[in-house]
This record gives C-alpha cells, structure tokens and sequence, in this order.
C-alpha cells in the first residue's frame, strides 16, 4: 500500500483545474437481449432460454441515438442471443441509419445452412451501403457453446462458409471473428478446421487469422463455478488490461449502465439506468472517473499491484472523482515519474512466481503462509482462481483462514 498512500497523499495538495480530457466513449456495447437458446456453463451475464430482459425497440433507438449524437463510432450488439430478440432487424437498420458501424455477436444458433447468413446479409446490403459502415459479426465457438443442443458445430461451420464466400466476393462491407473461450482440451477448433480444410481448403489461411481466443481466466459469472481444472494460467491477462482513451460502456438487458475495462469488471461502476440517465449524461459521469487516466500514464504495462485490488481503484477514483483528491498536468508528470521509480522498487516478479509454487507443491505451513503475503502483495486475479482451489484442497486450518482472509479482501466475483 505504500504506492497507493503515496499518490494519495501528492495529489490531495493540487487543484482540480487542469486534468487531462476526459474520457470519451468509443463503444456502445447494447446487450439487446439476456435471453438466449443456450445455458453455457460459462456464460458471463448467466443467459439462459429462461431469461426475460430485453430492451424494447423504443429504447434501443432513443440509446443509439444519443450514442449516434456523441459520435461514437461503433456499436456492438449483443446479448444473451440477439437473434432471439423479435427488433433485431430494426435495431440493426436504426444503427445504419445513424451510420454506426455494427459488431453483431451470436451464438449461431439460427444458421441452418449457409443460405440463411446470405438471406440475412441481403436483406441489409442496401441500408450498408448507404450507411457507409461495417457491420462485424462475432461468431462463438468453443466446447462451452458446442455442447449445447441449439448450436451444433455444424451451424458454426455454415456460417462461417456463408460468411467467408461474402468475404472472397469483397462486395459487402461484412466481415467476422471467431470467439472461442480457451479451456484445457478443448479440441473444439481443431475440429471445425477439420471439417473446413475439406470444404474450403484455400480459405483456412484467412479463416486462422480471425480467431480471437479468450482465456476462461477473464469470464465471469456462470464462469466462476468452473473446475479450476479447465483454467489455463495467463499471467498476462488482468482487469487493468486494454486501457485507451476511448473506453466502451455497456448497458445491460435490464438497462444498467456499466463502466468497466474489460470483462472482469463486468460488475463494477455501475453509473445509473439507461431510463433515468442518458448516455450523455454518463459520459460526464465518466469524465470524472479520472483514475483510468492515471493508469493510462503507464499504458505499456498491464498490471500495476498497488491498484490491483478493486477496493483501492473504486476508492481512489471515487476520491478523485469527488474532488477530494485533485490532479494537474504537473502532478500527472510527477506521478507518471513516481510510477517508474516505484515500479522498480515493485518488480516482485520472481518472487511472485516463487511464491506461486504453493499451487504446486506442498510447502510446509511456514513456507506457505509466507508464500501467501507474497502472493497478497504482488499477485494479479488469476491469482483468485488459484487460491480457491487451494483452499478447496487444504485441509490446515490456519493455512485455510489465512487464504480465506486474503480471498475477503480482494474483490471477489
Ligand atoms: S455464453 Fe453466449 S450462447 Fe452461451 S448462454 Fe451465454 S449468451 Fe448464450
């Protein structure tokens, strides 16, 4: 903590006046709907066919209006499965008509054969080419969607055939990635290649380059009850990832505006409902957030332990944010200096990764309840995972309470 009183304790002497700009949203991301045909026990927002929130066609126009009105470039769509939602067509045509660039998730479900995705694409070409824009689709596949009765691999792979003769044909401004959550053995690629390499052999080397793996590490919700057994270890990835100036909000099915970075945050900063609040008016919410600011002094690296707990972030930016805390373009230098010199000072790297043994060996009490602090000081969220299951597997009582005390004070999801 000693970064943290530090910062703390520089910026309270300056005066509001000369921050940095403020952040602008860069994407609207509209979760259309949380219905969905599948039940993936590693969904995020919990979607399953059960669900009832959705956002009414009246509603996502006034939204991608007023995202429209600030100039946001682009809007993503997604859900739950947005095909399941009985507007998405008008909810696409008001995008277009607003000249918003569309990413479009799906889960496949409705892609019967390759005809369907050209029907589909079709019946937007006219309002794509007067709109000017792109429209990006974002196509699941992985052993989570695939083991579900309503997407079959085989939908995946109409689409994508659909998809890739839209592409060769270079006529439409359309185009898609694949989204595959990465667990251990998860042969579920291998296997749409599979069936690729003989039906489309000269596109695979096209195909390759749009998949965009996730790592299991950065879902939440339904996620969160997966075996720690399907969790391949990324030290690289954390919620502090992915930090820009152009940052994206998400409002959920039920309307809540949320602010975070990326996935792991899905649940924090909350800024109020899209039916009281408009998007304009959480921007200037959001401009206050100027902690992200801070952080982006130092864009080049991804984690900074001193703000790695939650707590501290929504502390600091809630300080900063009240005006409590003040900033100048001087203190901005000045810390932007004290992060290097401090990041030195907080290289714990090799001790971390000593400390991480404990997920491997059997250390003796001692050992680890000092590998414990290490991991307290210096460990990043995948670090959360890794304790659970420790704490699943150890039976000392004093190592079990020192490892629950430390998961009590972190943010928990
Ligand atoms: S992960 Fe996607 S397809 Fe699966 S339940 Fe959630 S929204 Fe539906």
């Amino acid at each position: 903590m000693y970064l943290y009183q530090t910062i703390v304790k520089e910026l309270a002497d300056y005066p509001l006046d000369y921050f940095v700009s403020p952040l602008r949203i860069g994407c609207v991301s509209l979760m259309l709907t949380k219905r969905c045909t599948n039940q993936c026990g590693h969904c995020c927002n919990y979607s399953s066919p059960q669900a009832t929130e959705q956002i009414d066609l009246p509603l996502a126009e006034k939204i991608i209006e007023q995202a429209a009105g600030l100039k946001h470039y682009n809007i993503q769509i997604w859900g739950g499965e947005p095909f399941l939602h009985k507007n998405l067509f008008e909810v696409l045509a008001c995008c277009l008509r607003h000249k918003l660039g569309v990413r479009l998730n799906t889960n496949a479900f409705w892609v019967s054969s390759p005809q369907v995705v050209r029907d589909f694409i079709n019946k937007l070409k006219p309002l794509l080419a007067a709109a000017g824009v792109d429209l990006v689709f974002f196509v699941s596949c992985d052993k989570f969607h695939q083991q579900q009765p309503a997407t079959p691999l085989e939908n995946v792979v109409n689409f994508i055939l659909a998809l890739e003769e839209e592409c060769a044909a270079g006529t439409t401004p359309v185009s898609y990635n694949i989204v595959s959550v990465k667990a251990r053995e998860d042969t579920t690629i291998d296997e749409l290649f599979s069936v690729l390499r003989k039906k489309i052999p000269d596109r695979i080397s096209s195909i390759i380059k749009k998949i965009n793996f996730v790592p299991i590490e950065n879902s939440v919700g339904r996620a969160k009850t997966i075996s720690s057994a399907e969790i391949n270890y990324a030290p690289q990835g954390n919620a502090l990832a992915d930090l820009s100036q152009d940052i994206t909000i998400y409002i959920s099915a039920a309307g809540n505006i949320i602010f975070s970075e990326n996935w792991i945050g899905d649940n924090i900063f909350p800024l109020g409902n899209i039916k009281e609040m408009s998007l304009p008016e959480a921007e200037k919410v959001l401009s206050g957030q100027r902690l992200f600011k801070l952080l982006q002094l130092h864009p080049a690296k991804y984690s900074f332990y001193p703000f790695r707990k939650y707590v501290d972030v929504l502390e600091i930016t809630n300080s900063i944010a009240s005006g409590r805390l003040k900033n100048t373009m001087i203190i901005r230098d000045r810390i932007a200096g004290l992060m290097q010199i401090t990041e030195k000072q907080f290289d714990k790297s090799a001790e971390l990764s000593q400390a991480r043994q404990i997920y491997v060996d059997q250390p003796d009490i001692q050992t680890a309840r000092k590998n414990l602090h290490s991991i307290d000081l210096y460990g990043d969220l995948s670090d959360l995972f890794y304790l659970k299951n420790l704490l699943r597997q150890t039976t000392d009582a004093v190592l079990r309470q020192d490892i629950q005390a430390l998961l009590d004070t972190t943010y928990s999801y």
